[in-house]
Formats: C-alpha cells, sequence, structure tokens
C-alpha cells in the first residue's frame, strides 16, 4: 500500500470546492483516497476530520470539527459530507464522568452549526477531544490482523514501535473518546493510535500528513505480516472441490434462508443473494482452518450490523443429492436461528437488559467448492455484507497465520449489535411490500413490460427483464436505471433460453419469487385469409412461451420450497374476442386456460397464478407498445379513423372513459404479488370497464 497523495489531485480539489476553506477540500481529498482503499475502510466505514474555524449566524468566527456525517462515504464524500460542529462544548463533555449514547447524540447534535446537517459520525466525540487538526480513521484489515490476537498489544508494539499507542477494547461512544484521550495524553509524540479490536487513528497538522500517516503504518503492518508468512501455505491442503453450477444450490440456500413469518397471507422474509468465488473464498470454504474461523467473532465492531457473529459454513453439502442438500440446508439454518436465540436469550439476561430481538438468519453461507452467498434485504445490502466477509476472510487468515486469531468477545459484540446508534444506520423504514423478492418478466423490453417493471421496482422487488430484442432491453433499463434491475436475452420459443434466462436470474439474485408471462405478438386477418405461418407464430409466442415460462417457474418455485407468484398479463380479448383477430385471440385464449390450470397445480406449493387482462394499453412516446405499431392501422382503417385518434377512440370506449396505461397493468401485477387477498385462478381486467369482456 502506497500514498496516492498527487500535487495536482489536491490542487483540482482546492479548486473544485473553492466555495469551501482550503482544509476542508484538501479533507474532502484525502478523505477519498482513505475510501478508495477497500484494504482501509468498506461502505460507509471509518471516519476523518478537521479542525477549522467558520462563522456563526452573528458573523463571528468560532472553532469547529468538521467530521464525516452519517450516511456519507468516503469514497465519495462531499464538503456537505463533513458537518460542522462547534468544538467548545464538545470538548467540555470531556469534564464529565459519563454520557449516555442519547445524550451524546443530542449534545453533539445541538452543537452543529447547521442544525438540517446529517448526524456526525457516532465517532465525533473521539476526534473532538484529541488535539490535532487533522484526524483519519480506519478499520485497515492489516491493523486488525496483528490487534485481533490473545498478543495483540506485543504485536503491535514489535511491528509499530513508538509510533502508536494502544488503546484497549472499548465500545465506541463517550467512554471510548474519553479513554483515547486519556492515552494520548500519556503519549504525545506518537502518529496514531490503534484501536484493540477495531482499527486505526492517525493524525496531523496538514491533509497529507495525517493521510500518509495512515498509509505507513498499515503498510508497515502489512510488510510485517507478509514477512511472517512468507512461503507456507496459511491454509492446510485439502483439495477445492471443483467449481458447480450455481443454479443447483443457490435456490435451495435461498429457501432455506427464507423465514417463515407466521403470517399466512406472507408466510415468508425472503433475502437478495450475493455469490462471490474469490480464490481465498474457495480455498477458506474448503480447509479446516476455515471451519473454525467462519464462527469466529467479525474482525471490527461495526461489522456486525451487516454480516452478523458467525458465518454459517456448511459441512460436506451433498451436492449429488439435491434433495438431501436442501434438507442439511433447512436444518443448518434452522440450528443457525437456535443458537442466535440462544445467544440473544444468554446476553439480555446476563446484561439485565430489555432489547426487541433481530431476525435470527445468518447473512453469510459458506459452501465449500460452491462459493459464499451473502444475504441481504437488497441488493446493495446483500453486496456491502459480501464485500464485509471477502475482507474478513483475508484478515482472518492473515491473523491464523502469524499467530491465533480472536475476536472481540460475545458480550462486546452482542452491546455493539444492539447498540441504537448502529441500528440507526441500517434505517427505519418500513419494507416495501415486496421487498426481498426477485421478479422475472419477459417481453421486458415492451410497453407493459416497462411498466410491470417500474412499479415492482418501486415496490421494492428486484427484476430480472427478459426479451428477445436486445436494443429495447437496454433503452428500457436505462430509464429505469436501478441496480435492482437486470436484463437478458431471452426467446421465449426457446426451451434452452428460458432454462438459461431462470438459472442466469437464479445466479443474479439468489432466486425467483414472481414470474409475468408478458412476451406477445399480435398478427390480424380473418380466418379465411390468415397464414399459416402468422397463425403458428402467434402460437409459438402467445401460447407456447407461455406454457414454457410457466413451466420452468412451477419448477423452480417447487425446488426452491418457498411459494411464490406467477401473473400472466393476458388480454380482454380471452373474453371478448374481436374479428380479424383470430390468431392472437385463440393464442392469448389458450394462454390463459394454461394460467388456471397452473393455478390448479401451484396452489398445494403455494404458488398463486393469476391473470391481469389488459386492453389498449398503447405505451409512451419513448417505449410505444410494438402490438398496436402492428395491428394499429388495420385497426384504425376497420374504424375509419386515424391512427393517431386510436388511443382516444379506446379511452372513450370504456365505461370510466379512462385511458389504460402499462404502469395501470404494473399496479395489477403489485397486488397480486403482494397477496393482498387470498386469490388465485383469478383474472382482473384493466380495461377501464368494458361490459361484454368481463370474466365469467
Ligand atoms: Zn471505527
Amino acid at each position: 500500500m502506497e500514498s496516492r497523495w498527487s500535487d495536482g489531485e489536491a490542487r483540482t480539489f482546492r479548486e473544485r470546492f473553492s466555495q469551501v476553506t482550503e482544509e476542508l477540500a484538501l479533507r474532502v481529498y484525502t478523505s477519498r483516497l482513505i475510501g478508495s482503499e477497500s484494504e482501509l475502510v468498506l461502505h460507509g466505514g471509518g471516519n476523518t476530520s478537521v479542525k477549522s474555524r467558520a462563522r456563526d449566524l452573528y458573523g463571528d468566527e468560532v472553532d469547529v470539527l468538521c467530521v464525516k456525517g452519517s450516511g456519507w462515504d468516503l469514497a465519495d464524500i462531499e464538503p456537505p459530507g463533513l458537518p460542522a460542529v462547534r468544538l467548545e462544548p464538545l470538548r467540555k463533555l470531556r469534564t464529565l464522568d459519563a454520557l449516555d449514547d442519547e445524550s451524546m447524540v443530542a449534545e453533539v447534535r445541538r452543537a452543529l452549526l447547521d442544525a438540517a446537517a446529517p448526524n456526525p459520525s457516532v465517532e465525533t466525540l473521539l476526534h473532538a477531544f484529541l488535539p490535532h487538526r487533522f484526524i483519519d480513521h480506519s478499520h485497515a484489515d492489516a491493523i486488525l490482523a496483528l490487534t485481533n490476537q490473545p498478543d495483540g498489544k506485543a504485536r503491535v508494539a514489535s511491528v509499530l514501535g513508538d509510533r502508536v499507542a494502544w488503546v484497549p477494547y472499548i465500545m465506541p461512544g463517550f467512554a471510548l473518546a474519553k479513554l483515547a484521550a486519556d492515552v494520548l495524553d500519556k503519549n504525545l509524540d506518537v502518529d496514531g493510535l490503534v484501536l484493540e479490536k477495531h482499527g486505526l487513528f492517525t493524525f496531523g497538522d496538514d491533509a497529507r500528513t495525517s493521510y500518509e500517516r495512515h498509509i505507513e503504518i498499515v503498510a508497515c503492518a502489512k510488510r510485517a505480516i507478509e514477512d511472517q508468512i512468507g512461503d507456507q501455505r496459511p491454509l492446510d491442503a485439502r483439495p477445492v472441490v471443483a467449481a458447480r453450477e450455481v443454479y443447483d444450490v443457490a435456490h435451495l440456500v435461498r429457501g432455506a434462508l427464507a423465514e417463515e413469518t407466521g403470517d399466512p397471507d406472507h408466510p415468508y422474509r425472503r433475502w437478495i443473494l450475493e455469490h462471490r468465488t474469490s480464490n481465498e473464498i474457495m480455498h477458506f470454504a474448503a480447509s479446516e482452518l476455515g471451519s473454525y474461523l467462519a464462527t469466529a467473532p467479525p474482525i471490527t465492531p461495526d461489522h456486525v450490523i451487516r454480516t452478523k457473529g458467525p458465518y454459517l459454513l456448511v459441512q460436506r453439502p451433498p451436492y449429488r443429492d439435491l434433495a438431501a442438500l436442501a434438507e442439511q440446508l433447512r436444518s443448518e439454518v434452522a440450528g443457525y436461528r437456535d443458537a442466535y436465540r440462544e445467544y440473544f436469550r444468554r446476553n439480555v439476561e446476563s446484561k439485565g437488559i430489555e432489547r426487541v430481538p433481530l431476525d435470527p438468519t445468518p447473512r453469510i453461507v459458506i459452501l465449500p467448492g460452491l462459493g459464499l452467498f451473502a444475504a441481504g434485504d437488497t441488493r446493495r445490502a446483500a453486496r456491502i455484507a459480501a464485500d464485509i466477509a471477502e475482507h474478513t476472510i483475508t484478515t482472518k487468515i492473515w491473523a491464523a497465520s502469524i499467530g491465533h486469531y480472536e475476536g472481540l468477545d460475545e458480550g462486546d459484540l452482542f452491546d455493539m449489535e444492539y447498540w441504537s446508534l448502529e441500528q440507526a444506520k441500517l434505517g427505519t423504514a418500513d419494507r416495501p411490500p415486496l421487498a426481498g423478492q426477485v421478479a422475472l418478466v419477459t417481453g421486458g423490453g415492451g410497453a407493459i413490460g416497462e411498466g410491470v417493471a417500474r412499479k415492482l421496482l418501486e415496490a421494492g422487488a428486484h427484476v430480472v427483464l427478459v426479451d428477445i430484442d436486445d436494443a429495447r432491453l437496454a433503452s428500457v433499463a436505462e430509464r429505469l436505471e436501478s441496480s435492482a434491475c437486470e436484463t437478458l436475452e431471452c426467446d421465449v420459443r426457446e426451451e434452452g433460453d428460458l432454462r438459461d434466462a431462470f438459472r442466469r436470474a437464479t445466479e443474479l439474485f439468489g432466486g425467483i419469487d414472481l414470474v409475468v408471462p408478458n412476451a406477445g405478438v399480435a398478427k390480424t386477418g380473418a380466418l379465411d385469409q390468415l397464414e399459416l405461418e402468422d397463425f403458428e407464430q402467434a402460437v409459438a409466442v402467445n401460447m407456447r412461451g407461455t406454457f414454457l415460462t410457466v413451466r420452468e417457474a412451477l419448477a423452480h418455485m417447487k425446488l426452491q420450497g418457498t411459494g411464490g407468484n406467477i401473473v400472466l398479463i393476458s388480454t380482454k380479448n380471452v373474453f371478448a374476442p374481436g374479428a380479424q383477430f383470430g390468431a392472437y385471440s385463440a393464442s392469448k385464449a389458450g394462454a390463459h386456460q394454461i394460467g388456471r390450470i397452473a393455478a390448479l397445480e401451484g396452489a398445494e406449493a403455494g404458488v398463486r397464478v393469476n391473470m391481469v387482462n389488459a386492453d389498449a394499453v398503447f405505451g409512451t412516446p419513448e417505449n410505444p407498445s410494438g402490438l398496436w405499431q402492428d395491428v394499429g392501422p388495420a385497426r384504425a382503417e376497420a374504424r375509419g379513423l386515424d391512427p393517431e385518434d386510436l388511443p382516444e377512440y379506446y379511452r372513450s370506449r370504456n365505461l370510466l372513459k379512462l385511458r389504460v396505461t402499462a404502469d395501470h397493468v404494473g399496479n395489477a401485477v403489485v397486488f397480486f404479488a403482494a397477496q393482498a387477498t387470498p386469490t388465485t385462478g383469478a383474472t382482473l381486467p384493466v380495461d377501464g370497464g368494458l361490459p361484454d369482456a368481463s370474466p365469467r
């Protein structure tokens, strides 16, 4: 690890943020340098500060501490991410003997110059109590490999000498800030503080010095570790099992992790999975050392809210017998949950406190030969957990290779996991109705596909859009602009294509809970003039495509074992067919009937199948309905209209005199997928009211 400081870049930051003081602009620059190094900090971890002067409301200059605000990431922080807090009232707090967390947060907020600024870091007082102008704090892997040892203090002393002073473990907050300041008072010449099982603070009079001291100290620790490991293989030599296809196992893992809620209308809480297969993970998973280290506590306290304490390493998974594997996964996850509940009970009892238990589901599941799965409510949360797990594995291997890895005590871990200030980082917003669910939508490049996708994303689902037309998919994805949305090229007429799409979707998110067969084509022409080829094409896409999609969905959902929803985009033509529309109406009626049969066959597995009968969805200027582009001119001609007047004609034809949009169809899909009513095999018209098309 080397300093990335560049005078040129520093100048760019001074120019770019010329509206703030030079020191704040440079503070932003070196904060980003720290944030860009994943061996130092991950996702919102770590914090930095600068002591400066600012003007208050009266124009008077006051001493302030600009310290990282919560919700900001060092990697892309900007000046507003370092809110200014009056230094004087914060420093005065050091005279107190004790200060509870709520009062600490209130006092820090009260001292903010801008009352609307984000909450300053939970480590603000530590920054305030130290006298230095610039302070940098990270949870560097190499430092943690040294401190997370039974003799961590001696190791740090022998590697880093008197450049740093040692601060014994205390949970972040007022007491740690006081202790760190006391340690510094007795060691005024040091460049940094090493916090036991937590991380590193460095300081300096200018941005560059504080940053470069940080890099030097971490690099020195890393060199010492590498020297000590030398050529010896840190992991025992048990061979890595050949990599297997993720699909076979991912949905079994996800099925096992789905949490039974006890609510018959919404029986499972589901998770998004992120899959990783680095060399280190693969070796770790297959080694004796790995099976011991996986359950050892986290390397630094604030990881616990993302990954929980222990990881679940599945022992000798029977990959050749998927039913046995499913059973083993369920029983190991159940065992993990029991142990978690016991950990909770033990700690609230011994501490004599009351807390609301968090969910007991493991966040990291490791399978030998297959890699690591991280679980989260969202893909973002799953990716954060996966990144933390990857660095944790590296750090634990380093620690075990040079000595004996030792994590936090259980009691300390519990305090951190149930600390209100940590929980606040996760946010308290209500879970959206489809949180943790994955949807696959065919015809995803089309007008209705886009509306359905938009509404599913709004409802918290992760979405895989499949379509035969790659270009349309790409433009839909661009408009939706969501990391929770992926696209796959797929021809629904092809068995192999659909199977691949289900596999790939499962690899991307861990499984599939909602399938929306929506791909369709329209062919016009009176029966006595209809080309056989056109008829067969309508059947191939509308009916065969629906059959293949539904078949794949049912098979997948049965294996996953947590029910699911299929919402078929049907048409008002099923009940009210139109002349010249035989190929379309007949093939869609066949598809509709497949949906009704699927409702009968899926119920036992908890799979609900419902139909949405849409009519006259013309799409948007950016994504006009392909169907209407094909059939519009003929329809218009038959009615003596200009094609441009068709939307208005269809609007005035329905009872409510309302135009039907793709978003309306999306709302209907969300209604069924959210399981607001105990309904399967039903048809919901989304047509503005057409009496002769009412389901009967
Ligand atoms: Zn920290």
